[in-house]
């Protein structure tokens, strides 16, 4: 048994090890990341990650900086040198290659950009500055739509929650740009604060663009006053997390007899789609957006939109654009200091944009079929795994066990990358043009392609997000799991480290994904992913009641104590990622276990391998945040914050108890019963 002296001794023999060479000595664990004056029974996440965080300071670009972050910023890095390489190459106009090059340059292109100020948008504020009859408003917000902006709502394809295997097109409440409701309704001090800098940064975009001082000053009211009763009408985060109450299929017929002030034809014709039934995500949202476009004047609604349309060009527009999204997204918003580099932005734009032509260059350079191959063995024994825990459940019925286990069984598993990568041959980028022009045509050139995907069955084999992207995901429609080559590097999936240690970090993840199948929100969705309980009565009930439980101990977590008194974690909002966060964590436990067939590893500096597991996961949310960004998160994140995924979720995993030998005495002990375990 390893008592908290014993503990700190070694820790320090450790740390005289890591100061010739920690690599050379751990391939799995970063030595200098952990804290030695930090006990890990009183504080695990400080223990862990102290180190690192100290070892990585917040520069002024960053809002947060964790090892998660650091993953994406040597991604950036990767993606640059693949891009440099590009810009050199003379790759023959038409192909990829050229069109990627060409949009990166020309995002890299201050000079020209400066000098070309708001002209490249006046094209584009005309033709809302010539909308008048109700059929061409309602065009007018399609084509913002297809541009990426959401004016009053917004607009998807993706499979019937109830008819999964076919598309469907689903609206979406939104046109508050300030991102959540809560900026609007809120009155303490620093949502106010954050409210009086998105007047300025409204009334900024308005002078930049050509208006006098005078409509600007109109603008900022007319576009608070209309997204605050988008606010007032609109979901709060908890809300929209409940997937029956989010589902409101209608008609075309009775779309059109509901929501009578849109002339949706003309919305669908601009879209270019045939409308048939449509899911109204939230009704209240959409009368209210029904009710604005009755009692807004023409010149009320062009101002919105244009505010819209401004507001979505900035960042393809001049240093004064730009400066002035900064000023209100990043330092009002999430307290950065500092714009990032450049070329992070103008990388971003075709990494986003043309992400699977970019996938396909990216996966040949740094994703190896070895990876692919252990990936799917780990996937492999993740699922036994989560296997065995349904069959040990004691508050699951039989009948509900036998529903999970068919769920499980049919999981849709993607490792690194798609087998069919996406055709861009349709896509016309010409330098000639301005970038906003280029970037909106890339823009709309894939949300075309998504609009025509609707009424039309789901393609299982689509990827959602990039092979580059640094995540994972789990879809419920089609009861999916992926994950990128993006994210399978250090410290996620690590080659060279032991697999206590890939097990506490990959493994992880992987029972991360997968426990969303059955957490708050995925659990109502069955083996086909169609909305539809699968659940006896008695069973959704005491999973009601543990979940619940969950909830109250993250409510209590205090994630800010600031002047205005302390502020809580919201355990409703985070719940769904809090049950996956622990799923994961035990499920990839019992994998690793499985694995070891009954023998013990030899402790690896100094660690036993169940303390390298919950070390590995520990690194992955190893971080620092500003606290404008840890009020953000708090409001816009279902996801804990780093240092609770750590330290509250293992207050409940009894492995963990027995594996840092955490007693009463500690900081981290939470009594037996208080705690509380799902899967
Ligand atoms: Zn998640």
């Amino acid at each position: 048994m390893i008592t908290k002296m014993k503990y700190f001794s070694m820790a320090v023999a450790i740390a005289t090890l890591s100061a010739c060479s920690p690599k050379a000595t751990d391939n799995g664990i970063d030595l200098t990341s952990i804290d030695t004056q930090v006990s890990p029974a009183d504080d695990f996440y400080g223990y862990a990650c102290g180190g690192w965080m100290k070892n990585n300071p917040l520069r002024p670009e960053h809002a947060r900086f964790g090892s998660f972050d650091k993953l994406i910023e040597e991604n950036q890095e990767q993606i640059r040198v693949l891009f440099d390489e590009l810009s050199k190459s003379d790759a023959a106009t038409g192909t990829n290659e050229r069109k990627i090059a060409d949009l990166y340059n020309m995002g890299l292109d201050s000079v020209t950009l400066n000098n070309q100020g708001a002209a490249p948008l006046r094209p584009y504020l005309d033709e809302i500055a010539a909308v008048n009859t109700n059929a061409e408003k309602s065009a007018m917000i399609a084509k913002l739509h297809l541009r990426n902006a959401s004016p009053f709502f917004a607009i998807y394809v993706s499979g019937d929650e109830k008819n999964s295997s076919m598309n469907i097109i689903g609206t979406y409440q939104g046109g508050m740009s300030m991102g959540d409701r809560d900026y609007y309704l809120n009155n303490d001090e620093a949502t106010v604060a954050i409210r009086n800098a998105y007047r300025n940064y409204i009334n900024n975009l308005f002078t930049l663009s050509g208006y006098s001082q005078e409509q600007a000053d109109a603008a900022v009211e007319t576009v608070l006053n209309i997204e605050t009763k988008l606010a007032e009408a609109a979901f709060s985060r908890v809300e929209l997390r409940n997937p029956e109450a989010n589902y409101n299929k209608m008609s075309y017929k009775q779309l059109k007899d509901t929501y009578k002030n849109i002339d949706w034809d003309a919305y669908f014709s601009a879209l270019g789609v045939q409308a048939q039934d449509v899911v109204v995500g939230q009704v209240k949202a959409m009368a209210a957006v029904d009710a604005l476009m009755a009692s807004l004047s023409l010149d009320e609604f062009r101002t919105y939109l244009a505010f819209n349309m401004i507001n979505c060009a900035a960042d393809c527009l001049s240093d004064d654009f730009t400066n002035a999204q900064f000023d209100f997204y990043g330092r009002a918003l999430s307290g950065k200091e500092e714009q990032e580099p450049r070329w992070k932005h103008a990388l971003a734009v075709p990494n986003s944009l043309m992400s699977e032509a970019v996938g396909e260059m990216y996966v040949k350079k740094h994703f190896s079929p070895e990876s692919k191959e252990r990936m799917v063995t780990l996937v492999a024994n993740l699922a036994d795994a989560l296997g065995q825990h349904i069959d040990a459940l004691e508050w699951m019925s039989d009948e509900t066990k036998a529903r999970a286990h068919e769920k499980l069984s049919t999981f849709h598993v993607k490792i690194g990358y798609p087998d069919q990568w996406r055709d861009y041959s349709a896509l016309e980028i010409n330098p000639e043009d301005s970038y906003l022009d280029n970037a909106l045509r890339a823009v709309e050139f894939e949300n075309r392609n998504n609009i025509a995907e609707a009424y039309k069955p789901v393609d299982k084999d689509k990827w959602l997000i990039s092979p580059q992207t640094v995540n994972a995901y789990y879809n419920p429609t089609t009861n999916e799991i992926c994950f990128p080559a993006g994210i399978l590097q250090p410290p996620f999936f690590n080659p060279n480290a032991d697999d206590a240690v890939n097990y506490g970090a990959i493994g992880v993840v992987i029972g991360h994904e997968m426990t969303h199948g059955f957490d708050d929100q995925g659990r109502q969705y069955d083996k086909d992913g169609n909305l539809n309980s699968w659940w006896t009565a008695e069973d959704e009930a005491r999973f009601n009641e543990r979940a619940d439980k969950l909830v109250a101990q993250f409510d209590k977590i205090v994630v800010l104590d600031g002047e205005e008194g302390p502020v809580y974690a919201n355990g409703r909002f985070t719940l769904g990622e809090n049950i996956a966060d622990q799923g994961g964590l035990r499920v990839a436990h019992t994998a690793f276990i499985n694995s070891l067939n009954g023998n013990t590893p030899d402790p690896i500096s100094g660690f036993t391998a169940e303390q390298r597991f919950y070390l590995g996961y520990a690194a992955l949310w190893a971080g620092n945040i500003r606290e404008a960004e840890i009020l953000r998160r708090t409001t816009t994140d279902p996801h804990s914050l780093g240092r609770w995924r750590v330290n509250a979720t293992l207050r409940n995993i009894d492995d963990f108890y027995k594996a840092f030998n955490v007693t009463e005495e500690d900081d981290m002990y939470l009594a037996p019963e208080e705690r509380v375990i799902i899967w």
